[in-house]
């Protein structure tokens, strides 16, 4: 006689899903928030590796925001207008959905701002102004303003940089922003099943036969009706025929300042570099460019030079007494590729992907839901 790894009841009532969402970040919660408030008769099980989202979307910096100056002349040189304008168009509608879905929970949302110092080396992008606020004026009225370096009395530029501002930015409490998230799929009857690995998927019968690892029972087959992949950078190790680029991006947070004058986000160098408060602190990150290669990572861990560049900046764009002591030091993982357009798709195997954020999952993840949605719908799923 053989003893089932499963139960009776086991086998009847958790191996066979409707739709199973793997990846608990904030992309995934929102694509199943979305089927589940279009069909809420529909069954949506999320399958999580971590016992709570192990990527980007718990270890970010909070920005709510679109883009800034240098990021979008960039984004424009490299992917043209139409594209460049319907990204900032998905992240301001994502953020609203995202905004609208959670207003009865804390988010820690605070409408402070987001600012810009440009470098004499990027300042060609002030002459860009005009331009970019004309390409998102249906959305965002007067997007970008130059303003003086006076009108930001904590941030220490110099008489050959731009202090810009970019309206309608705020910042979010990432940790409440997640857990309130979690708490909205709840409430309208999304399922989780975490600290699960997805090995692989298979095509099967018009079903995805998704093979996964349990801690405990070990190797487990779960087949679902419809699946949806929300893995971001870590897409590549289940689906090698997706292209992208993992980013990691390194952060650190300073203990409370005295005193401390600086209220909001700032983005510097193409977003490459972004600081803003915590309350009396400031989170610091970037530096990415710095190292491209090692950067070019899914492990989660510091790269010492980094760290001290970060520390050496800090103070270079902070009107400081002193250096501030750090209190905690991480990392996230982004996925990136050749332009900023994330992947949304139903694939030949069945499969619909949901991936590459490019650094800007927070705005974005609201949007990406209802594009899932619109693929169900287009195809009948
Ligand atoms: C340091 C840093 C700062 C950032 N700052 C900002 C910011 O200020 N504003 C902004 O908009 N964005 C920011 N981002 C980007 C933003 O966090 C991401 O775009 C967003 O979180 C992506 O969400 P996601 O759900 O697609 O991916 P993730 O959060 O990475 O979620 C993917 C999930 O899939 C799970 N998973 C992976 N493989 C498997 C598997 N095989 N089986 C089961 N589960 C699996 C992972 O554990 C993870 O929880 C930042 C990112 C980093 C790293």
């Amino acid at each position: 006689m053989q003893h089932s790894g499963l139960s009776y009841w086991e086998r009847e009532s958790f191996m066979d899903l409707d739709i199973a969402i793997v990846g608990g970040g904030i992309v995934g919660m929102s694509v199943a928030a979305s089927i589940k408030d279009r069909w809420p008769q529909r069954q949506v099980t999320i399958i999580e590796r971590g016992c709570i989202p192990y990527g980007a979307s718990t270890r970010n910096a909070g920005f709510a925001c679109f883009g800034s100056l240098t990021e979008i002349v960039s984004d424009l040189d490299i992917m043209g207008a139409d594209q460049a304008r319907k990204l900032l168009f998905n992240r301001w509608l994502g953020l609203k959905i995202t905004r609208e879905r959670l207003k009865s929970y804390d988010i820690g949302y605070e409408d402070l701002g987001g600012f810009e110092i440009v470098e004499s080396s990027l300042a060609n992008s002030i002459d860009r102004i005009a331009e970019i606020n004309e390409l998102v004026e249906d959305f965002i009225l007067d997007y970008i303003q130059l303003l003086k370096a006076t009108d930001q009395p904590g941030l220490r530029l110099n008489d050959k940089q731009h202090l810009v501002s970019m309206s309608q930015e705020g910042q979010v409490d990432t940790g409440k922003l997640l857990k309130a998230l979690h708490a909205y799929c709840i409430s309208i009857g999304v399922e989780f099943i975490c600290g699960s690995k997805v090995k692989n998927f298979e095509a099967l019968h018009g079903k995805t036969s998704i093979h996964v690892k349990d801690p405990i029972r070990g190797d487990l087959e779960l087949k679902a009706l419809q699946c949806v992949v929300c893995t971001n950078a870590f897409t590549q190790k289940l689906l090698p025929n997706i292209k992208l680029n993992p980013g990691r991006g390194q952060v650190l947070i300073t203990e409370p300042i005295d005193g401390l004058q600086f209220r909001g986000n700032l983005h510097i160098d193409e977003g490459f570099y972004y600081m803003r408060n915590v309350g009396d602190r400031i989170l610091f990150g970037g530096g990415r460019n710095l190292d491209f290669d090692a950067e070019n990572t899914m492990k989660l861990g510091l790269n010492n030079d980094i760290q001290h560049q970060l520390d050496q900046i800090l103070l270079k764009y902070l009107r400081l007494e002193e250096q501030p002591k750090i209190d905690i030091r991480w990392s996230g993982i982004m996925a990136f590729g050749k332009n900023k357009m994330p992947i949304v798709r139903l694939q030949e195997d069945g499969l619909i992907i949901a991936t590459k954020m490019s650094g800007m999952g927070i705005a974005l993840a609201g949007q990406i839901g209802e594009e899932v949605v619109g693929i169900f719908e287009e195809n009948n799923l």
